[in-house]
């Protein structure tokens, strides 16, 4: 098997697919981040974000210039 390169896609340390058990990673550390950053960005998605009931009475949205500070 030819032995690859890579960059750790967490840190960007170059990492050997021959020595490195955790390749891509350099560590198990960052693996285990990249594993987090997936499952916390699984978690939002699976998470309902609001609750469509609220925005059922009869009140508009913000415009959303008021915010803004746009002075020309
Ligand atoms: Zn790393």
């Amino acid at each position: 098997m030819k032995a690859m390169k890579h960059r750790c896609p967490i840190c960007g340390k170059e990492s050997d697919s021959e020595t490195n058990a955790d390749f891509p990673f350099c560590s198990e550390r960052c693996k285990l981040l990249d594993l987090g950053n997936w499952a916390s960005e699984k978690y939002v998605i699976s998470d309902p974000v609001f609750d469509e009931s609220q925005f059922d009475d009869d009140t508009p949205p913000p415009p959303p210039d008021k915010n803004t500070d746009r002075t020309k």
